[in-house]
């Protein structure tokens, strides 16, 4: 693939679409408006899976479980190129009541997918002794450990990532775009790839009318225990205990519809301790070390929007990934490259186009 791509954003998902195209010889050039990898994708807490899964549609189950499949490989092949360990593991995850027992089994017998009831679960050392729905295949990886290995696998790759660097306006001629204009100036390229998730719409202004991604902010706690304690990943009610190798424990996180407002605040901080002290009472005593926030790039449905515009021919955007862009990155960066090679794409795309939840777009799109 001989082309000049420009990609915008450096979070997640425009930091794998980019390495997706260096893989496919393209010539990539990255605008990161501030350092990569430190907005929504760093404050993440790197679960693979949705955290109910069964409350979800097939459009995202289909791409979440696809993408987590190729996570293994994914992180392995950085690790082994970059030397930075994004700390994939299997470490499962246990659902603590309430929970729709009935629909969480029917789903997971009809997709194959793993679970147990645990009448004693595993969590007696902790006092924790209620029943629970166990997904033992669920992984997680350290987001902020995948962030810096795929930065590094970019540069290695040739790619050109230019940080400090907003994207500011998009130039049009007829049905293509020329040059995104930015605080470095202007830049031309064959394709433009937008991938500025919940800022995604601000980029192409009044030709994303219908885009609808905004901005839900989540905030999360962070604790340091000498060994992890907890054996696997803990959600109850919305809130969720992820244990990490070294000892550090995430507790997460919020769902606040305050605009582009990231500050972090006291009333957060007392509502995730209140849920999460009767799960892990041990969190009683210690003391959390930092609390953070970031904007997840919301969407309808949790689906987010990948493919080209059906106006501007060399403009394709993949954001809105909303609660799960972590588990959705990979899979979103093969489709959307599949998009401007035309290779054949490993599941159905139709859900994703590009405003196929827009009455205008669904109307352009007619055939
Ligand atoms: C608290 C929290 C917990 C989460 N937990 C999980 C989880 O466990 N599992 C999971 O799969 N997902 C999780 N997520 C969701 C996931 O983090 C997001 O879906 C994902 O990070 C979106 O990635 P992105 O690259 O689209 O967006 P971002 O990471 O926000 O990246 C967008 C980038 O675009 C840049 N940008 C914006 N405007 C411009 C401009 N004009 N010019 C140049 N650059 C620009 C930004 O600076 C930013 O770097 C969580 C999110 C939060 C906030």
């Amino acid at each position: 693939m001989k082309q000049d791509v420009i990609v915008i954003g450096a979070g997640i998902i425009g930091l794998a679409t980019a390495e997706q195209l260096l893989l496919q010889g393209a010539k990539v050039t990255i605008l990161e408006r501030n350092t990569a990898g430190q907005e929504s994708s760093w404050a993440g807490g790197g679960i693979l899976s949705p955290l109910c899964p069964w409350d979800y549609s097939d459009e995202v189950t289909q791409l979440t479980s696809y993408s987590a499949s190729l996570f293994p490989t994914w992180c392995s092949v950085l690790h082994q190129e970059t030397g930075i360990d994004p700390e994939y593991d299997v470490s499962g995850m246990l659902i603590l009541p309430p929970f729709d027992q009935k629909a969480a089994l029917l789903w997971c017998s009809r997709r194959e997918v793993k679970i147990k009831c645990c009448a004693t679960p595993a969590l007696e050392s902790n006092n924790i002794n209620v029943e629970g729905l166990l997904l033992p295949d669920i992984a997680q990886v350290r987001n902020p450990r995948l962030l810096q290995a795929l930065r590094q696998r970019i540069m290695q790759l040739g790619g050109n990532l230019i940080e400090h660097c907003a994207v500011t306006d998009v130039k049009f001629m007829a049905r293509r775009a020329q040059s995104s204009i930015s605080s470095y100036g202007e830049f031309f390229a064959d394709h433009f790839v937008i991938c500025a998730g919940a800022w995604s719409p601000e980029i192409l202004k009044n030709h994303a009318p219908e885009l609808n991604i905004r901005p839900i902010k989540g905030q999360m706690l962070l604790f340091k225990f000498e060994q992890p304690p907890l054996p696997k990943i803990l959600v109850q009610n919305g809130v969720y205990l992820i244990p990490r190798r070294d000892g550090h424990l995430l507790v997460g996180s919020t769902l606040e519809d305050v605009g582009f407002d990231k500050r972090t605040t006291v009333s957060a901080r007392e509502c995730l301790l209140a849920r999460a002290y009767p799960i892990l009472p041990a969190l009683r005593t210690m003391p959390i070390i930092q609390q953070w926030s970031g904007l997840r790039p919301a969407s309808i449905d949790n689906v987010p929007t990948i493919g080209k515009h059906p106006i501007i021919t060399n403009v394709l955007i993949n954001a809105g990934h909303f609660r799960y862009g972590v588990t959705m990155a990979p899979a979103s960066a093969k489709i959307l490259v599949n998009e401007i090679t035309g290779a054949k794409q490993p599941l159905d795309i139709a859900p994703y186009q590009v405003g196929s939840h827009s009455a205008v777009f669904r109307d352009f799109l007619k055939p």
